[in-house]
């Protein structure tokens, strides 16, 4: 029988996803890839070797296989259908709420999901599992006051950092600057390299036109954050300076004078980093020095030759001091606005690119996973 099972179960994973026709499973954005949950039944089934209450186990990963391949009603009428079994501990029966919670939070049903880890809870207790998916169902909730304290009690201070950052940001929204900063420092005390943290800092100051204060917070920032985010922290503040501009201002520059000064003393005194030099260089073009961008553009392509975004700009700005012929201008044209349009930001874990910056994948949920996409081949 066991035999059956197995060549049932096995032939079940082979198969093919019956995914819409042109969209492969791992282009659906904001959803848990499905390898991880083939891998999560792949490791249940193991376990059948060493239980002899095998028939739960067989259950529960038939239910994440359903899952895997996006069968959401078969996989909560499987686990609804264990529940019926007398038989079954009460770990066992917590484990199945669990499991039917994130059956219907991948539904969208969040209701029920709540209704379903709100039952699992009374079994399992404050399970560290069951926490992060409540956290995961505040943060859907915006709920980021209660993600940030279910994060505190499994111990994931990158996670709770950024909700409270969240909350900072809704109450400057509001005009309360003294309680985001005031969050911003307790977001630092849990995370001292929250980049979302720095880079928040950074915006309130740039906001307040407290250009010192600009450049005490990029400099700290720069040294508390992990070396591959640094980058974020500039490109935070530049997303947000566009997203300041009014219908007025669309053809003047987008840096104030007196921040880019900030910015670009803060990245001179840096030692020399591709992406900070890069950022440097489109400042210096906000400001109008083309000559000062263009040794920071060679300055990147000196430490990585491979670092493809700063040819494009270095190619515009040689090409805006040549007489081109009209077809060569076109071309080039062409391939500037091509080369500029390509995804800037990519998850290391899963591959995601994206154009606008994230902390936690939209897709395999990893946090900080970002990078900015340096090669062409990447
Ligand atoms: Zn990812």
């Amino acid at each position: 029988m066991f035999t059956a099972l197995w060549t049932k179960l096995t032939a079940f994973i082979r198969r093919p996803s019956p995914q819409p026709a042109g969209q492969h499973p791992l282009q659906v954005e904001g959803r848990s890839l499905p390898w991880q949950d083939t891998l999560a039944a792949i490791a249940d089934l193991k376990k059948i070797q060493a239980e002899e209450n095998g028939g739960f186990t067989i259950h529960l990963a038939l239910g994440n296989l359903y899952r895997a391949q996006g069968d959401l009603d078969q996989a909560i009428a499987t686990r609804s259908a264990l529940l019926h079994h007398t038989e079954l501990t009460s770990d066992q029966q917590g484990r199945v709420y669990l499991e039917l919670g994130r059956d219907y939070k991948r539904s969208g049903l969040l209701d029920r999901a709540e209704e379903m880890f709100a039952q699992a809870e009374t079994i399992l207790g404050r399970d560290p599992v069951l926490l992060e998916e409540l956290a995961g169902l505040a943060t859907a909730a915006r709920d980021h006051e209660q993600a940030a304290d279910l994060f505190a009690e499994i111990n994931r201070p990158t996670a709770q950092a950024h909700h409270v950052v969240q909350q900072a940001k809704a109450l400057a929204r509001k005009g309360d600057t003294e309680r985001c900063a005031w969050l911003l420092r307790k977001a630092l005390k849990v995370a001292p390299g929250s980049v979302e943290a720095w880079m928040e800092r950074m915006i309130q100051a740039y906001d307040a036109a407290h250009w010192d204060l600009l450049s005490r917070y990029f400099t700290q920032g720069l040294s508390a954050v992990e070396p591959k985010l640094r980058f974020l922290l500039l490109e935070g503040l530049t997303q947000h300076m566009f997203t300041r501009r009014s219908p007025q201002e669309l053809f003047s520059p987008v840096v104030p004078p007196e921040a880019g000064q900030v910015l670009i003393q803060v990245i001179a005194a840096h030692p020399p980093d591709v992406h900070l030099l890069y950022y440097g260089a489109w400042i210096h073009i906000q400001l109008g020095n083309a000559e000062q961008a263009k040794i920071h553009l060679q300055r990147c392509c000196e430490l990585d030759p491979e670092f493809w975004p700063a040819r494009l700009e270095l190619l515009g700005l040689y090409a805006a001091e040549n007489q081109l012929s009209p077809a060569c201008q076109e071309h080039l044209e062409y391939i500037l606005l091509r080369g500029r349009q390509v995804k800037k930001f990519v998850c290391t874990q899963c591959g995601l690119k994206l154009d606008q910056i994230f902390f936690q994948c939209p897709r395999c949920r990893s946090w900080h996973s970002i990078a900015f996409l340096t090669t062409l081949d990447t």
